[in-house]
């Protein structure tokens, strides 16, 4: 089931990527596994999946223990700074990084483990005061921030577009997104990366996501069911 998901889903990616004229290559499926036991994690592992996302960081520092050692975890949560120490210990990448305080949490406990650690900032694309994340008009200068920073290193934007009923209304968030981080990059603010990932669509607008440039998407209900 999980394994014919996953199956399914790629193809799908990699039919939307050649519409769009973009290489399948380009996109990186994260299989968000939240709230489902590690042993889901397992069976994805079996049928090659590598990336997994998570929300509650307690969750990813069990879950490492009970999947395989080259499993890659990425934070796709709000992250508080107090839990920046085990977030540092445990995932590969944090996709929600939504201020400066955060930044300099994580980067103070990855200095103390001597560990680089690559990092999205989360971005309230829509202005939506339900949502996390930074404002659209704030982003560069939390970019700019970030950038100071020795041990993390900022490659790219995340968002969660306001829900709609019809996934074709996320298109003009996903857009943006992509707009924004152009800007970024023609400004010279990732200096370390060759494009800047745009983390964005789930199970029910990825296709939309890709189509406006998405380099990873973040799947969970179409792999794994409901939860
Ligand atoms: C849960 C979650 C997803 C996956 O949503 P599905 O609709 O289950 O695919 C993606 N991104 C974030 C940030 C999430 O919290």
């Amino acid at each position: 089931m999980i394994a014919e998901n996953i199956q399914r889903i790629k193809e799908k990616i990699a039919d939307m990527a050649i519409k769009a004229g973009r290489s399948p290559d380009d996109i990186r499926l994260v299989a968000v596994s939240k709230r489902f036991p590690a042993a889901a994690i397992s069976e994805a592992y079996a049928a090659g999946q590598i990336i997994f996302g998570e929300n509650y960081i307690q969750e990813v520092q069990a879950k490492r223990d009970q999947t395989p050692p080259a499993v890659i975890f990425h934070f796709i949560g709000h992250l508080q700074s107090n839990k920046a120490k085990i977030a540092a210990a445990t995932c590969d990448m944090i996709e929600t990084v939504d201020s400066l305080k955060l930044g300099k949490a994580l980067n103070s406990h990855l200095q103390a483990l001597d560990k680089t650690m690559d990092v999205l900032i989360q971005v309230n694309i829509g202005d939506d005061t339900q949502k996390a994340g930074v404002k659209s008009s704030e982003t560069e200068e939390l970019l700019m921030q970030l950038n100071t920073l020795s041990n993390i290193r900022v490659c790219g934007l995340m968002t969660m577009p306001p829900l709609v009923e019809n996934p074709e209304l996320s298109r003009p968030f996903f857009r943006n997104l992509r707009l924004l981080a152009e800007k970024l990059m023609h400004k010279g603010l990732f200096p370390a990366i060759e494009k800047p990932e745009l983390s964005m669509g789930m199970s029910s607008d990825f296709h939309i996501a890709i189509e406006e440039g998405a380099t990873i998407v973040r799947v969970g209900t179409a792999i794994f069911g409901q939860r």
